[in-house]
């Protein structure tokens, strides 16, 4: 018995492909089949009674007994490539580890351990957080989007903690997001320790056969709880009965290349396909989840007030225009003296690894940049190279000025590398600690670094931005952040969210336990508002002066973007082409869709290509996708040269 089929294939079309097939196959089944020269691996999406096409190839094999993609992953799946103009092919194969993409049998090799030997002391939950709970479970049978709005350590996981237990008993499965895992090692810890069933994590971390088998424990109902990154969120999970997604609010739940989707947004769709509860769980909700709560798409539930005697750090600015022009201001370095001596931790944050951002001639004002792309290079100490944080182009530095021939070259800022040698110099018998992309590659390094914080003992830990997220360090007590003014000065209109996020975010990581804890802001901007705000805890107060902002002048979350990015190492070719689709828009009715551009990007020359961007922009979601589908119709009208590549970037967040 033959008959045809439609499959889906991983190559950037919008189209399916259809074949013939003389056995039995299932729709979510993979099969192998011939395409162009090669075998590749497709997913079946349909049967079909015939073909538009005449002469189809047939299935080489089909892999599969059983879906590998069920319906309402497919359902899901459609959803996310419609919506995000994302080929099918692409969508599919994106949500399967690579093995079964390769087309290895969807077996699991070896089933992980569950945890929960060690019995939990179990906390009876504050006032607010048995509010929380029970209000969850009270909508666990339907789709009910919530926005936990806890303050920093105020037992946010702990409620998280309470309604998977309760879906659990009832056989369900649940989805925990977070940002990036690497990070939250405290979160796979306490969901493994805590919940009765097989807990696995899904990260970039894990080699092909762990990723592999975490998958199908999800597919197969035996893994409770799928904790994971961005990704996850496509994680197959037969009794799927929440969703949680911890850190809202953090730009890294935004995939940033190829399929780029936010899981954040997408949690939404696939709660409400499932009609299960979704929880959004974050101290700095972002502007979107503020506005869909006004909407009444959310419910928000708080947590206003921390468990125990843990309270709230005090906020205090230290004005650096009457500072000497050193990343370390003379108040800070009296505090951190002041911590140090009562056996304290202290962290500081500085948002720039390397040495110094910036390698100059004093004579002639040359500076070192990169030849790939539109930035200078950042000198590295260590390693005594010039690195480009953009293309990773390296170099020995010059010796002397390629443009005057004078020897003198100077370094100018700082990074964590410089600011590392700086305190070693002025507390050389503390022991300063540094964490960042350089000194924590190896994932080794990283949770030996952990390690020693969490040890207690008193030390300086010195970071990147990738410190603030979910820690909890009992025994820090000081918190100093030296370098806001860039996210005040931004031109990016998400900046000063971001930033208000980022300094509620590492205020929260101090005065954990029956300690006071403290944060220092250096500054030249005292009197911007933000730091009123953010010194009396109003974080939300904020948002809503931001979000009138936005309102007032139609931005996002008040309107829809779309981002149309070109490039091409042909300098002129991406702002041609992006012209081209300005004509080709204009000669449809584009109706209420605004268009910008075409504008040079922020930085326009990356890694040797040139980028261009394009924004579509309209108020109603509806006609801003009509005008993108309209457009890919139209395509073939615009003569594209082929050094141009472009896609499009639904929701931009940069
Ligand atoms: P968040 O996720 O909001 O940052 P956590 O859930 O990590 O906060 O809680 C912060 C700290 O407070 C943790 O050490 C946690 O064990 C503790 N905690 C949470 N809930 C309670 C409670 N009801 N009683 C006592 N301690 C609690
Ligand atoms: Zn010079
Ligand atoms: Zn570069």
């Amino acid at each position: 018995m033959t008959s045809i089929i439609e499959v889906a294939i991983a190559v950037p079309l919008h189209n399916t492909f259809d074949y013939l097939c003389n056995q039995k196959v299932v729709i979510g089944a993979r099969v192998k089949v011939p395409f162009g020269q090669k075998k590749v691996i497709g997913i079946v999406l349909s049967h079909k009674n015939k073909s538009k096409f005449e002469k189809l190839r047939s299935v080489e094999e089909v892999i599969d007994s059983e879906a590998l993609l069920s319906e309402s992953v497919l359902d899901f799946l459609f959803w996310s490539s419609n919506y995000y103009h994302h080929p099918i092919g692409e969508v599919l194969s994106n949500a399967i580890p690579k093995n079964l993409r390769l087309g290895k049998p969807a077996v699991i090799k070896k089933l992980s351990e569950i945890k929960n030997s060690i019995s939990p002391t179990i906390l009876s939950l504050t006032s607010e957080q048995e509010d929380a709970v029970a209000e969850i479970i009270n909508y666990k049978d339907s789709f009910n989007g919530f926005l936990l709005h806890g303050v920093t350590g105020s037992g946010k996981t702990e409620v998280y903690l309470r309604v998977t237990e309760k879906l659990l008993e009832e056989g369900k499965q649940v989805l925990v997001l977070v940002p990036e895992i690497g990070l939250t090692p405290q979160m796979i810890d306490r969901f493994g320790k805590r919940v009765n069933g097989r807990v696995v994590a899904v990260h970039s971390q894990l080699n092909e056969t762990q990723k592999q088998d975490a998958y199908l424990m999800a597919k197969s109902g035996e893994a409770k709880v799928v904790l994971g990154t961005r990704s996850a969120i496509f994680t197959s999970l037969p009794n799927l009965g929440l969703i949680i997604v911890d850190e809202e609010h953090d730009g890294s739940f935004k995939q940033q290349s190829n399929f780029r989707y936010s899981a954040r947004d997408l949690s939404f769709i696939r709660a409400k396909l499932a009609n299960i509860p979704l929880i959004l769980g974050t101290a700095t909700p972002s502007l979107e989840t503020l506005k869909n709560v006004a909407d009444k798409k959310l419910t928000k539930l708080v947590l206003n007030n921390r468990p125990g005697n843990a309270i709230m750090p005090d906020v205090n600015l230290i004005d650096m225009r009457s500072q000497p022009v050193e990343a370390l201001s003379n108040p800070l370095v009296a505090k951190i003296k002041h911590y140090l001596k009562e056996d304290k931790q202290v962290m500081l944050f500085i948002n720039r690894r390397g040495y110094a951002p910036i390698f100059f001639c004093t004579d002639c004002g040359w500076r070192s940049e990169c030849s790939s792309c539109d930035s200078t290079l950042v000198f590295h100490r260590n390693v005594n190279r010039l690195k480009c944080h953009h293309c990773g182009i390296e170099k020995v530095p010059e010796s002397s000025c390629p443009s005057c021939k004078n020897q003198n070259l100077k370094i100018l800022g700082y990074g964590t590398e410089r600011l590392e040698e700086n305190l070693e110099s002025y507390f050389p018998d503390a022991t300063v600690i540094r964490i960042d992309r350089d000194t924590t590659r190896r994932k080794k390094s990283f949770s030996a670094h952990l390690e020693k914080i969490n040890s207690g003992a008193p030390c300086i830990i010195v970071g990147t931005q990738m410190l603030a997220k979910g820690h909890d360090f009992s025994n820090l007590a000081f918190v100093g952040v030296l370098d806001v003014d860039i996210g005040l000065m931004s031109l990016d209109y998400r900046a000063t969210e971001h930033l208000a996020q980022l300094l509620v975010q590492v205020s929260g990581r101090c005065g954990r336990g029956d300690y006071k804890g403290e944060v220092n802001i250096q500054t030249r901007y005292p009197n911007h508002p933000i730091f009123n705000f953010i010194r009396s805890s109003e974080y939300l107060k904020y948002a809503n002066t931001l979000l009138l902002e936005r309102e007032e002048a139609q931005l996002p979350p008040y309107a829809h973007q779309a981002l149309l990015c070109a490039n091409s190492k042909n300098k002129d070719a991406p702002e041609k082409f992006l012209n081209e689709v300005v004509a080709l828009l204009n000669s449809i009715d584009i109706d209420s869709v605004e268009i910008w551009g075409p504008v040079p990007g922020v930085i326009e020359k990356k890694s040797d290509y040139y980028y261009f961007n394009l924004y579509l922009q309209s108020s109603n979601r509806n006609k801003l996708h009509q005008i993108i589908k309209t457009f890919y119709k139209h395509l073939e009208k615009i003569k594209v040269s082929s050094s141009v590549r472009w896609f499009i970037d639904i929701d931009p967040i940069e």
